[in-house]
């Protein structure tokens, strides 16, 4: 049966890091649907025209759209054994989308690892963030920085800041975790799925922990 994780956190929180690193480590796929969206725009298909401002906004792009675009994912071949969602849900709509996608597999959710930070933390760790241009690989100037200034340790493409990590977006980012994908924390606890993970350590001791909240059968 595959198995199916869902990373919860604040933007900033270390979702995309810690699943790219799950991800390998378990053989589940990385879904990231800020990296989709971020793809879609790169390559200026219909879906990232529509949805191109309202990432440099940070609002949420609508709920239809957004399910549509993570079936078409989960479909995938390299999703059998299941995968580790960075992004999605965001919203009780979504979430209620998923269950019954993942039903269609044979699935569910499995496990919620909610990965707290402190505020002024997240703020600190979005402004210093750097991404690959050709697969989304995370970096921090101070905390994660890459061997080489500016290149991708792992596929040496060049390393840029998003737009949407400027100051003013990013509290925009975080009001708007708060006011509609927080209420999924509460949602998971009450089905016994969530496990909190203390994401103020280190990179490493974050991923430790995380992998003891997995089912057995991903370990
Ligand atoms: P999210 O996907 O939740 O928005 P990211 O994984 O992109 O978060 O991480 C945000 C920033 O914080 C990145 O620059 C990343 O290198 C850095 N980071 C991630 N985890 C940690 C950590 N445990 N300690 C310090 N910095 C971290
Ligand atoms: P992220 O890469 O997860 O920080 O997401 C970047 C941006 O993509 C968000 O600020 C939203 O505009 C959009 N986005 C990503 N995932 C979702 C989602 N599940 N629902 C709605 N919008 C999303």
């Amino acid at each position: 049966m595959p198995v199916y994780v869902v990373l919860l956190g604040p933007p900033g929180a270390g979702k995309g890091t810690q699943a790219g690193i799950v991800a390998k480590a378990t053989g589940l796929a990385h879904i990231s649907s800020g990296d989709l969206f971020r793809e879609h725009i790169k390559n200026q298909t219909d879906l990232g025209r529509q949805v191109d401002a309202i990432l440099k906004r940070g609002d949420l792009v609508p709920d239809d759209v957004t399910i549509a675009m993570i079936r078409e994912r989960l479909k995938q071949p390299d999703c059998a054994a299941g995968a580790v969602l960075d992004g999605f849900p965001r919203t009780p709509a979504q979430a209620q989308a998923l269950n019954g996608m993942l039903a269609e597999f044979g699935g569910k959710v499995d496990v919620v690892p909610f990965i707290q930070v402190q505020q002024d933390e997240l703020i600190s760790r979005l402004s210093g963030r750097w991404v690959c241009r050709a697969q989304g690989h995370v970096y921090h100037e101070t905390f994660n920085p890459p061997k080489t200034a500016d290149v991708c340790d792992v596929d040496g493409s060049e390393l840029y800041q998003r737009d949407d990590d400027k100051r003013e977006t990013v509290e925009k980012r975080i009001r708007v975790y708060f006011e509609q994908t927080a209420p999924l924390i509460d949602h998971y606890r009450g089905e016994g799925r969530l496990t909190e993970i203390d994401g103020a350590q280190a990179i490493a001791k974050v991923t430790e922990d995380l992998l003891k909240a997995l089912p057995e059968q991903a370990q």
